[in-house]
């Protein structure tokens, strides 16, 4: 678990500027109060040296995905225990989250993140409502 101004922090991925070059899909942790966005700590070395790589490259766009292949579920294990909390409170958290991520997205002009992050909306909106008639 990470841990931000007293809240667990919630894993999720985007886009990172490293000077010049944007890289994408970097597994991150986002902290819910304060909105701090930081490398997730499991990919922190490999995110400095494929950015690192790309800028000497002078390449303006890469993939963090395309260099490195490491197992989502791994990564963000233990970030969030799912188990324990109401579901319908986990999805409210998770839809503010990502109205959060968005304004990030949109701030740093990243439209495919913010594609991405307009779908998961979508889905969890649906989720909400099924959780909301059930209760
Ligand atoms: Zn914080």
């Amino acid at each position: 678990m990470s841990f931000c101004c007293g809240a667990s922090m919630v894993g999720t991925k985007g886009t990172l500027k490293h000077y010049r070059t944007q890289v994408h899909n970097v597994p991150l942790l986002f902290c819910p109060v304060c909105h701090r966005v930081e490398v997730h700590y499991k990919v922190e070395n490999e995110y400095e040296i494929l950015a690192e790589y790309a800028h000497g490259d002078g390449v303006t766009d890469v993939d963090f995905q395309d260099y490195v292949m490491e197992d989502e579920e791994s990564i963000f294990e233990n970030v969030i225990n799912m188990e324990t909390e109401d579901p319908l409170a986990i999805v409210r958290s998770q839809i503010d989250m990502s109205l959060d991520l968005l304004a990030v997205a949109k701030q740093i002009g990243d439209t495919k993140w913010e594609r991405e992050l307009k779908k998961r909306l979508a889905v969890m909106s649906q989720r909400r409502h099924r959780l909301q008639q059930k209760a």
